[in-house]
């Protein structure tokens, strides 16, 4: 496929090199390069993409799953142009109304959410998350699952994806440090434990359960390896048992494989929920939410209660759980929030009718070409998993599929204007309809017939 792209994407590659004078890379995420050089895009409509040779792709990306709605929503315009008018700057740094509003709607679909603060992505809100399990448990150790990724910060950036020769046994994982600059100190504070396989995390559970302070889960790995009912269920009434919190990390699962994510699609309450990505409509956020008594954990009691002279007299700087930000609550991301919301209320059971449509085209497909393949996923994201292993549960399976002809077809699939890069992963919108699907079916076959003969 390389001479096709090359001739393709040739403002791409000057492009490219120009940015390598500005940024490490030439990227401001190690995740956007990819071989032989990223694409670079300059518009967006819909689902469609358009790049800088004016390329048209159909977007499966769809930012990493944020552009529930596709680019440029009307509705998320309409709101974030109104908030503008209305209130100049949009940026109070005080209390604002769509606090209130935007939050009761999120508690409407996550009714586990207590009482909630607004962050400025998803990171921050896991990370949040496990302090608020500090503040409330006493304890300072996390468990966390290989592969599961939570965001940038060194507690989390361990064992997300780690090189097998260094992993340990698969079901009692090393915990491996995933970037240079973290110290190796970390990896004793982050337990790893092996996903879907409930016998030996309740073990590992068991063995530090007097210093862990919370398990974080994707609950659908990486938003498409789903947690079996058994092992979801099984983890929640542990937890419980031990004192350890249980955090659903749904920043990329929330709105997308139910409406009310998948603490509703498995009917299991978490302590604390992290949400980000769709809930923006394009833009930055992140909410971390739980069980009211802990989430009190992050009250201003200093200033809480005036009248109260015991509260404001006892208090040392330590009794109050620290949580700022700037631009927490931004009033523009909230409206275009809140517009997302109310178009996926209407519309999300098409985009998963949409979904399950393409996911079944696809198997067919590759079964017509005799090549081993799974769609796996929930809702509204699924991923092509090339293999002929009946279950995937995990990373380390996963680590057993062909991921170099995956990566083949990927190069290829861009040049006939798919995007799924980097991760392969498949995230719908609103804005994908029939006509895109059936568009990508032709492009796959033409793919197909190229790799495999046919
Ligand atoms: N948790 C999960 C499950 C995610 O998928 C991501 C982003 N890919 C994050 C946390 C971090 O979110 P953000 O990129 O908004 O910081």
């Amino acid at each position: 496929p390389l001479p096709d792209y090359f001739e393709r994407t040739s403002k791409s590659l000057e492009w490219m090199k120009k940015a390598k004078e500005v940024m490490p890379g030439g990227v401001t995420a190690n995740i956007k390069s990819f071989d032989p050089y990223p694409i670079v895009m300059e518009k967006g409509n819909g689902a469609h993409l358009t790049d800088v040779n004016g390329n048209e792709y159909i977007d499966y990306l769809l930012a990493y799953g944020a552009l529930m709605l596709g680019h440029g929503h009307e509705k998320i315009t309409e709101a974030i142009t109104k908030q503008l008018h209305q209130n100049g700057t949009c940026l109070f740094g005080t209390p604002h109304e769509l606090e209130y509003t935007f939050g009761k709607k999120i508690q409407q679909h996550y009714p586990s959410m207590e009482l909630l603060r607004y962050t400025n992505s998803g990171t921050e809100a896991t990370l949040l998350a496990l302090r608020l399990a500090y503040a409330y448990t006493g304890k300072y150790k996390i468990a966390k699952f290989e592969g599961h990724y939570h965001g940038g910060y060194n507690e989390v950036l361990v064992s997300v994806s780690p090189p097998l020769n260094e992993a340990g046994e698969e079901l009692n994982p090393n915990s491996v440090i995933e970037s240079k600059g973290v110290p190796e100190k970390e990896a004793e504070n982050t337990i790893i434990l092996p996903f879907n396989e409930l016998e030996a995390c309740e073990a590992i559970l068991r063995r530090h359960q007097h210093d862990l302070a919370a398990v974080m889960i994707e609950p659908v790995q990486g938003g498409f390896i789903p947690a079996t009912e058994k092992f979801i269920k099984g983890l929640r009434e542990i937890t419980k048992e031990l004192g350890i919190l249980l955090i659903f990390d749904e920043v990329k699962t929330g709105f997308r494989v139910a409406i009310g994510g998948a603490q509703q699609l498995y009917n299991v309450k978490p302590d604390i929920t992290a949400l980000g990505k769709v809930i923006g409509g394009g833009f930055p956020i992140g909410i971390v939410g739980g069980r009211e008594e802990i989430m009190l954990e992050s009250s201003p009691r200093r200033g809480a209660d005036v009248f109260d002279s015991s509260q404001s007299k006892k208090s040392k700087s330590k009794d109050v759980l620290f949580h700022s930000g700037t631009y927490n609550g931004h009033p523009m991301i909230l409206a275009a929030g809140l517009a997302t919301v109310e178009v996926l209320e209407e519309k999300i059971e098409d985009v998963f009718k949409n979904t399950a449509f393409l996911k079944q085209q696809l198997e067919q497909l590759f079964k017509r070409y005799k090549i081993g393949m799974k769609a796996i996923g929930i809702g509204s994201i699924f991923s092509v998993v090339l293999t002929n292993k009946e279950n995937i549960r995990n990373y380390r399976d996963l680590q057993q599929t062909d991921l170099s002809l995956r990566k083949e077809i990927d190069l290829h699939l861009l040049n006939e204007g798919i995007y799924t890069k980097p991760l392969n992963r498949y995230s719908l919108s609103t804005a994908h309809g029939i006509k895109e699907i059936d568009a990508t079916i032709k492009a796959y076959e033409r793919v197909l017939s190229k790799v495999c003969g046919g």
